[in-house]
């Protein structure tokens, strides 16, 4: 690409809107290093759409190109947790500075998204999780075969890193004050909780109010981004640069998420039996985490599984049946 500068932040795994603002201070770093009015962001997902706000806030004009606008992106299907861990990487797959790297970007991130907590419509808000134990008398159901594929455990670990930033999350503790009643020591505590339709809405809103530009675009190859008029070019394409630029290092995760109705009158979540209940102001989030981060690991398909989704309820309807 003679001439141009591309600056790719794809790759974050079950963490993107975690990590958004700390990627998005890291690209900036990079893109100011070296002064340019004007810039183009490829994708309005978590990624692009923080990326592209933050260098539109330093005074460079910039435009996104997204074949998906934000809530068509994978970014508008994700649980909406505090998560900066979350599948980021196998341990053997990353270099030596990664820990350090990714400990600046969550701090910078959480600090980020605390802006955005009080404000209208509640973006970013902390709500409450509880940490359901099974009963001991209650067997685990078999691994539900996520994707139709049966569970099978991976030989690599991932990368564990939340212990290096304990400091900067409410901390977990026994709960008493719970809306079950559960028979066994419920754990819990706050979690910060991302409202991802009002707080996509947000960021698109900030992005345009100060002039930047967001156009419906597709590109098949890099050659085909290089022809954009910008000299800065960054790569916020997520899972889509498996396929623009051949990194096949990307492994998909089949995380499949059912949506019931919001119920606003009670915003709380429950891990229970492998699954996940979100509780949030934009919908209720279902989700089969499995046995553990290996589930889904290797499937691409992203065909809603109805099923999957009624087995998980199936797992946790236990506890609205101890109240
Ligand atoms: C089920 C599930 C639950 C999750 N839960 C959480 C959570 O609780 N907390 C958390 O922090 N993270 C979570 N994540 C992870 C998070 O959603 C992702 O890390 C994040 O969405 C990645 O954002 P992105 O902007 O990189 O990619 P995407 O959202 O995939 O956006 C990519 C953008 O690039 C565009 N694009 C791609 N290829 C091309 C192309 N060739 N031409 C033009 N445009 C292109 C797309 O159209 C889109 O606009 C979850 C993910 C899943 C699947």
């Amino acid at each position: 690409m003679s001439g141009k500068r591309i600056i790719h932040s794809y790759g974050h795994g079950g963490s993107g809107w975690s990590l958004a603002w700390g990627a998005a201070e890291d690209v900036a770093a990079l893109v100011l290093a070296e002064p340019t009015d004007s810039a183009a962001v490829i994708g309005a997902g978590a990624i692009g759409l923080s990326t592209a706000l933050r260098l539109q806030q330093a005074g460079i004009a910039t435009t996104i190109h997204a074949r998906e606008f934000p809530a068509e992106s994978r970014s508008a299907r994700a649980a909406g947790v505090w998560s900066p861990d979350s599948r980021i990487a196998l341990a053997d797959a990353v270099s030596p500075d990664f820990p350090a790297t990714w400990e600046r970007q969550a701090r910078q991130a959480y600090a980020a998204n605390l802006r955005y907590v009080g404000r209208a419509g509640h973006p970013i808000e902390f709500i409450q999780h509880y940490f359901i134990p099974r009963a001991a008398d209650t067997p685990l159901p078999a691994p539900y075969p996520v994707g139709g594929r049966p569970y099978r455990r991976g030989e690599a670990s991932f990368l564990h890193l939340n212990h290096q930033i304990r400091d900067v999350a409410p901390a977990w503790g026994p709960v008493t004050a719970i809306p079950f009643d559960a028979k066994v020591e419920v754990r819990g505590g706050l979690v910060m909780t991302f409202n991802v339709a009002e707080y996509s809405r947000q960021l698109m809103t900030d992005f345009l109010t100060m002039g930047g530009r967001l156009l419906r675009a597709s590109f098949d190859k890099p050659a085909e981004i290089a022809a954009l008029p910008s000299r800065v070019i960054i790569n916020c394409t997520g899972y889509g640069a498996r396929a623009l630029f051949g990194d096949e290092s990307l492994v998909p995760i089949r995380g499949q998420i059912g949506w019931l109705a919001p119920q606003t009158d009670r915003l709380y979540g429950v891990y229970h039996n492998e699954v996940t209940v979100i509780s949030r102001r934009d919908g209720v989030v279902v989700q089969y985490v499995g046995p553990d981060d290996y589930t889904g690991y290797g499937i691409e398909s992203e065909v809603p599984d109805r099923n999957e989704t009624i087995a998980a309820l199936a797992r946790v309807a236990p506890l609205m049946e101890w109240s």
